[in-house]
């Protein structure tokens, strides 16, 4: 299927639609889920145009991945947690709910539930507190 540039990691990407972002490089970008898994979800996006990992190019694919790990290094940091959860979905039968290829990066501290997939909104507030405290651990 043909890539949907009104999907609204696209706009983010083009500055038409707002993030708090964590970290941005030539290639990927990284900020604040809108409706966290747990406090700290961070998405990592490509900045190449790009359904999901299938379509992504190897550079692509290589470049999300060095973000992600990084990322995720970060936040297990800064959220002081034992686990990090890395999931990455494609297409609308695996849940994948944003067209535009995304890692998800979720703190799992133990004996904790991760909250539903995209389903509760947080506080802005909240979302830029995490983002400052996770950018303090991304020297
Ligand atoms: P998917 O279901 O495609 O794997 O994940 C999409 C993710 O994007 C979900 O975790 C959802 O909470 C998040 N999301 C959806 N819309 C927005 C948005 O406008 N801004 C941000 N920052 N996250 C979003």
């Amino acid at each position: 299927m043909a890539y949907d540039s009104n999907n609204i990691f696209a706009k983010i990407l083009r500055g038409e639609a707002s993030c708090i972002s964590v970290y941005e490089d030539d290639h990927t970008l990284a900020f604040m889920d809108l409706m966290p898994q747990a406090d700290g979800h961070v998405l990592i996006i490509p900045k190449e145009a790009a359904e999901n990992l299938l379509d992504l190019s190897e550079a692509g694919a290589q470049a999300c991945i060095r973000t992600t790990r990084r990322v995720a290094i970060a936040v297990k940091k800064a959220l002081g947690v034992e686990g990090i959860h890395v999931a990455q979905l494609n297409g609308a039968a695996a849940g994948q709910t944003v067209p535009h290829c995304h890692f998800h990066v979720i703190p799992h501290a133990t004996g904790t539930v991760l909250r539903m997939h995209a389903a509760i909104r947080a506080p802005e507030e909240t979302l830029k507190a995490m983002a400052e405290r996770i950018k303090a651990c991304l020297a």
